[in-house]
């Protein structure tokens, strides 16, 4: 009893929400746009949206603007966005399946629209998105381009919005002559774009047929024109997962446990591992302890290391990770094993 009395009297509470769990996210994004000229003088001009969960808080910030000058803007995340792809596309197969379409039920199955099918035209949805994010007209075409590529036959080559990064027909014409390829064009395709089999890539003109209605909606201008301008919000994550290190999320951590884990992951996400050094030695006196600037600077190398590793590395390795061991699946569109950005995201932080 008396020691309960006296923990409540030297409690240092640090409680700073009251209400639902729900509002809590609305209320803490809030707080930050309402402090931020007064702490650090500055006006946040946006928004990321990215769920359900910022409906709330976009809606608080309409209503109650935090600056009198200055209204916020919504930046569509482009990860979840490109998610639409996925969503029309998997209910479409579901609403088709008792449909006869190119002679089988429904439009999935081996050589149609497979799982794996699906997502790809999610992640091709998303590099158009994200290679054009500041022209409507061009992010139109490449999201079209996906749908004609794929309608593509070898009687029937249908590349003109192609880009060069993705599209094997573009590149073998590319390969048979680099000079020639805009001098007299007909001509050429009928030469050397013979080359490029479009068996191996296609998908039944019946099915891509069927799915066009997805591309109707999602390459209209109305839909594309909300995603000008869109981000990713793999930053804020992969920082997240630095902080979140420090303090596992499985774990309860104290609001002071929290903030200095918060200022340890801005150090070592900004500046390295090493730069924490003198924030021990200041905590610990001293000059930080030996080993202690040894580890630091082989976790920093390590660092490094991996980053020029996966660099190098990346494309290959996410070839075989995301499209797993399905050869036909490989050869359903050939991609451009330069492109760094081709592949990036068989790792999406937070879009799953
Ligand atoms: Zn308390
Ligand atoms: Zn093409």
């Amino acid at each position: 009893e008396n020691k309960y009395l006296n923990l409540k009297a030297n409690h240092e509470c640090e409680l700073n929400h009251r209400g639902s769990s729900g509002s809590m996210e609305v209320e803490g994004i809030y707080d930050l746009f309402s402090r931020s000229q007064t702490k650090y003088n500055v006006k946040y001009t946006s928004y990321r949206y990215i769920g359900a969960g910022d409906a709330k808080v976009m809606h608080k910030l309409l209503h109650n603007p935090p600056y009198d000058d200055v209204s916020i803007i919504k930046i569509e995340d482009i990860n979840h966005f490109s998610k639409k792809m996925l969503h029309r596309l998997e209910k479409i197969t579901k609403d088709l399946k008792t449909t006869r379409i190119g002679g089988k039920l429904g439009i999935g199955g081996h050589g149609r629209l497979t799982k794996e099918m699906t997502i790809r035209f999610k992640q091709y949805y998303r590099q158009a998105i994200s290679k054009n994010k500041t022209d409507l007209d061009e992010m139109i075409r490449a999201v079209w381009s996906i749908w004609k590529h794929k309608a593509s036959s070898n009687l029937e080559p249908h590349h003109e919005w192609c880009s060069l990064s993705f599209c094997g027909y573009l590149k073998s014409l590319e390969t048979g002559n680099k000079t020639n390829i805009y001098f007299d064009f007909v001509l050429y395709v009928t030469r050397i774009g013979d080359e490029y089999d479009h068996d191996g890539h296609k998908l039944p003109l019946a099915v891509m047929k069927a799915i066009r209605p997805v591309f109707d909606e999602l390459a209209h201008p109305d839909t594309l024109r909300k995603v000008i301008n869109g981000s990713s919000q793999n930053a804020n994550e992969s920082f997240h997962s630095v902080l979140w290190k420090f303090a596992p999320k499985n774990r309860y951590s104290s609001g002071a446990v929290i903030d200095l884990c918060a200022a340890l992951a801005v150090l070592s996400y900004n500046d390295g591992n090493q730069s924490i050094v003198p924030v021990i030695a200041e905590m610990t006196g001293g000059d930080g302890g030996f080993y202690t600037h040894i580890g630091m600077k082989r976790f920093d190398e390590k660092r490094i290391y991996r980053e020029h590793n996966q660099k190098r590395g990346k494309v290959n390795k996410s070839i075989t990770t995301t499209v797993t061991s399905t050869l036909q699946l490989e050869n359903l569109m050939i991609v451009d094993n330069n492109n760094q950005e081709q592949f990036d995201d068989s790792y999406m932080p937070g879009a799953y």
